[in-house]
């Protein structure tokens, strides 16, 4: 068996979650170990869109949700980490657009009087026309109207990258998770058979917590998993485009996004209502067909005959709501030292961090000593989808 370890918190899962609590962690002197059994960043992070959310997405649904309050801080505290003089040291991790837009097509939908007069938007949305309009809409023959919103969207790859080095050496690559148990509770876990004692385990494995809570006896809290139907576009005229196309419903028709792929062209990621009940319910082809003619009707002068398409299949894990109601805030549930949660969102992994935080403050659990760690086996950095699925 190989060498038993201590640690002051052992954190399962390196998705966006799990490496941000682990370098707010370390930054404040704990001692932590990061377990990943796939690739860092390779479940959802990875595969998300990379915007950053301020709530204004939420607002459309006319009423002031808790959703749109509690995301609200959530641009301002990534601004700075990123600008290098937040809670966490991001400089260097890509921005690919400084805004995320709200682009209505046709005339302006009858929704967008309500979101106007809401809170979270008041004062953070301007019309953009002209030369301020996203490179994909600037067309003589481009009717619509587009607003700006101080939302960034990120390179998640990059930003990934630089939560692995903020890790340092706490990082495992191991599989096997056991329950390690000392005076009838759980004081740790047995990691591919080694022993890791924790005063606390957190579990941030996104769709792989509800077998970890399995595995270790636990009932509760219940996983919720929303499947998606993504579709991604990469050809030689494609111009980027952040935005989310505002049909008659709540919620966006389409979010565009766009990636650069490792041969220089980019790749538009599309989700929004595409991806959802009816897209999920189509099978490739047919998603791929229903992809190109939305695409075809709202930017008709984009030439697509160099264009390839992909569809990506991809579950969001969230805790279980009823109804499937999208949750509000970071969730973090607490059964004495285990500690088990979902952000929700990339964009609230501050949030998730703030709650862990939260407990071990209230505890008093001070970190330990030094604990030297041996050399571990370190998981790769995953790699973004569109290289994977558009070589
Ligand atoms: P994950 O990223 O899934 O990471 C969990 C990790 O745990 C994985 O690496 C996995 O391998 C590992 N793991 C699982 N089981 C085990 C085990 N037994 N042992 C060891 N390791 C294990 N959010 C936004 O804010 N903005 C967006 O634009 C956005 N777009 C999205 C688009 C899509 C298509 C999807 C699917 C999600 C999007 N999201 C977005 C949501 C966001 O991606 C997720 O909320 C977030 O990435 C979840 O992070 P996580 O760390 O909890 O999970």
């Amino acid at each position: 068996m190989s060498q038993s370890l201590s640690t002051d918190v052992l954190i399962v899962g390196g998705g966006i979650a799990g490496l941000w609590l682990n370098a707010r962690l370390r930054q404040q002197g704990f001692a932590t170990v990061l377990v990943e059994r796939g690739s860092l960043g390779g479940g959802q992070s990875l595969k998300s869109q990379g915007i950053i959310h301020g709530g204004a997405k939420y607002a459309l649904h006319g009423a002031l949700t808790g959703a749109s309050e509690a995301i609200a801080d959530m641009p301002r505290r990534w601004r700075e980490a990123l600008a290098g003089n937040g809670e966490l040291d991001l400089s260097g991790v890509r921005i690919l657009s400084d805004a995320h837009y709200l682009w209505s097509p046709g005339t302006l939908a009858g929704n967008l009087t309500s979101f106007f007069a809401s809170k979270a938007v008041r004062g953070r949305v301007d019309q953009v026309k002209g030369e301020q309009l996203p490179p994909a809409l600037q067309h003589p023959k481009f009717k619509g109207k587009v607003y700006r919103l101080a939302e960034l969207v990120l390179d998640v790859p990059s930003l990934i990258a630089r939560l692995a080095e903020l890790a340092g050496d706490s990082l495992l690559a191991a599989e096997r998770i056991e329950p390690l148990q000392g005076n009838a509770e759980l004081c740790g876990l047995i990691v591919d058979g080694r022993e890791i004692r924790a005063q606390r385990v957190v579990l941030s494995a996104g769709a792989g917590n509800a077998d970890l809570l399995a595995a270790l006896g636990v009932e509760q809290p219940a996983q919720q998993l929303r499947p998606l139907h993504m579709v991604l576009a990469k050809g030689p005229a494609l111009k980027p485009l952040y935005a989310h196309c505002l049909g008659g419903g709540p919620k966006p028709r389409v979010t565009v996004t766009t990636h650069p792929a490792a041969d220089g062209q980019w790749v538009w990621y599309l989700g929004g209502d595409l991806a959802e009940a009816d897209g999920v319910a189509r099978d490739e082809a047919a998603q791929i067909e229903a992809a190109k003619k939305e695409m075809a009707s709202l930017l008709p002068w984009v030439d697509q005959s160099q264009t390839r398409w992909a569809t990506l299949r991809v579950d969001r894990a969230e805790p279980a709501q009823s109804g499937l109601v999208r949750p509000d805030n970071a969730f973090l549930a607490e059964q004495q030292r285990l500690l088990v949660g979902w952000p929700t969102k990339l964009a609230l992994a501050p949030d998730f961090a703030d709650r862990v935080l939260a407990t071990l403050q209230r505890d008093n659990l001070q970190p330990s000593a030094d604990m030297p760690l041996p050399e571990l086996p370190r998981p790769a950095l995953g790699q973004p989808v569109w290289d994977a699925l558009l070589p």
